[in-house]
């Protein structure tokens, strides 16, 4: 890499790192103080796609990246619905999808929480006149919190987070 190149690439990062950074940390440090006082510790976090473009997961992935490390701030995605304590749904929820979802909304234990992420699982988004859509999520659950957006950036979700536990906190 060149002299300028160098240069340019070392501004670009720091400028990216040091403009959204702070505001991470400080939502971040606000969401551990809240996931400490509500779950004592740990929030964990199950993930199920009920028909997207993908796109909602990948923003969802980018929270466990060494940018945003989103453990750091005590919330886990795990793989199993038995350790969760919250189901995210992405997706436009397809019939054939709307078994599986069922099923792992059944096997997280109680008391147990739905997040809807992204704009599919309420609209339909471009899938909505789809005969294979059965949506929206709301139709089979209560959705505790929707985060809008399409696909909602990591620090809109970071911001859903923080909202979804002032309604644990307002309700507790
Ligand atoms: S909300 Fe947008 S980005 Fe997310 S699954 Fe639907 S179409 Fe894709």
């Amino acid at each position: 890499m060149s002299f300028l190149a160098k240069l340019l690439f070392k501004n670009k990062t720091q400028n990216i790192v040091s403009g959204n950074m702070d505001s991470v940390l400080i939502k971040g440090d606000e969401l551990k103080r809240a996931v400490d006082e509500v779950f004592g510790r740990s929030l964990f976090i199950r993930l199920v796609d009920s028909g997207s473009c993908n796109a909602c997961e990948n923003e969802l992935a980018a929270l466990s990246n060494p940018y945003y490390d989103l453990e750091r701030f005590g919330i886990k995605f795990v793989a199993s619905p038995k350790h969760a304590d919250v189901l995210i749904v992405t997706g436009c929820l397809t019939r054939n999808m709307l078994g599986p979802l069922l099923k792992t909304y059944e096997n997280i234990p109680a008391p147990k929480f739905v997040i809807t992420a992204g704009d599919c699982p309420e609209t339909g988004g471009p899938f909505k006149d789809s005969y294979s859509v059965c949506g929206p999520v709301s139709k089979y659950f209560n959705v505790a919190m929707h985060i809008n957006g399409c696909p909602p950036e990591p620090e809109t979700l970071i911001s859903g987070f923080l909202k979804f536990m002032d309604i644990l906190k307002t309700s507790s």
